[in-house]
């Protein structure tokens, strides 16, 4: 067998997106209700010994990339030196992190040290007020100085922004008028039904409504060449330092070229976002499984990922969602 994670449609698996926690200091209402969700006990999170040994065998098979999301992830104790150590692990060639952006100007120099490069920042809106109420909580100004912050360091950085009807769609041009002047990548997500609630609605501000709204108004945006396995379809205006995406997330216009894995904070082990856990690689370490039982058990999971989102949601369709705080995005 060589050592890659191949699914039965011949698609390579080599992205991790790892949760290294369910817990968040911030309430997006796209995410989880204002009171928060059932967080699991720190007992049932997998131990960053546990995880080490985890993505050893993970990058030993293949897996190239690994994004460090959460919930928050620094809200996690000792992330940082985690972070460090496992940067150094043979065969990753990159790691990135998904954030809120309510971290510290020394976490970011940290990062900048340990050689991360890449950032995706979830900011809804440019607006101090939509912000609050989207978040429930008042960090507007923390995370903006942050994320101009982390630009002027040089990070490659991202800000991922969900759209919503009533929420935040009079923030869609001015995110792209925010590319005027800095090196960013504003992406616009669909809203997903991971919102801890039980409850959603099919979005109606989705991909197509989106590219029609902004090119209404900038009829000179040009496409950009897709990246390999990119999920977001990526536009500049033309003399603009940045550019923006649209990503169909609910649409789902991206599943023949996923490469992506998922492994929760609790060990549960997805090949699908909208999917069940294949695997509870946490139970199967601590039930005493070596090393090699644990990539047996890895390899017969991935090889049945689903072939996109609509089979795995479909197969899973009576089974509440948990929240997008739990899966890790
Ligand atoms: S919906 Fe599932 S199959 Fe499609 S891109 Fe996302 S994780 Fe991959």
């Amino acid at each position: 067998m060589p050592k890659q994670f191949i699914d039965q449609y011949g698609r390579i698996l080599n992205y991790l997106r790892l949760s290294v926690t369910d817990r968040c200091n911030f309430r997006c209402y796209y995410c989880m209700p204002e009171e928060g969700i059932d967080f699991v006990d720190r007992k049932q999170l997998l131990s960053y010994e546990e995880l080490q040994f985890l993505l050893e065998i993970f990058t030993e098979y293949g897996v190239n990339k690994l994004r460090i999301t959460g919930g928050e992830p620094f809200v996690r104790r000792g992330l940082v030196e985690f972070l460090g150590r496992i940067s150094q692990l043979d065969g990753l060639s990159e790691m990135a992190i998904t954030t809120n952006g309510s971290l510290s100007f020394s976490q970011i120099d940290a990062l900048a040290d340990m050689g991360i490069r890449s950032i995706n920042i979830s900011l809804d809106s440019l607006d101090k007020k939509r912000f609050f109420e989207i978040t429930r909580r008042d960090k507007f100004d923390e995370v903006f100085s942050a994320i101009l912050y982390m630009i002027d360091r040089g990070f490659e950085v991202k800000l991922n922004a969900v759209i919503a009807d009533n929420k935040n769609t009079q923030d869609i041009l001015p995110f792209v008028e925010l590319t005027k002047h800095h090196c960013v990548s504003v992406r616009f997500l669909e809203e997903m039904p991971f919102n801890g609630t039980g409850t959603f609605e099919v979005p109606t501000w989705n991909h197509v409504v989106i590219k029609k709204h902004v090119l209404s108004h900038y009829p000179t945006m040009r496409r950009l060449p897709d990246e390999a396995n990119s999920t977001s379809v990526n536009y500049q205006i033309p003399g603009y330092k940045g550019t923006f995406g649209i990503i169909a997330s609910y649409s789902r216009t991206f599943c023949g070229t996923c490469n992506r894995l998922r492994l929760s904070a609790t060990g549960e082990l997805r090949t699908c976002l909208y999917g069940a856990p294949a695997l509870n690689l946490r139970d199967l370490l601590r039930s005493g499984a070596n090393r090699d039982e644990v990539i047996q058990e890895l390899q017969r999971a991935v090889c049945k990922k689903e072939k996109d989102g609509f089979e795995a949601e479909s197969i899973v369709a009576q089974t509440p969602k948990k929240s997008m705080s739990f899966l890790g995005g």
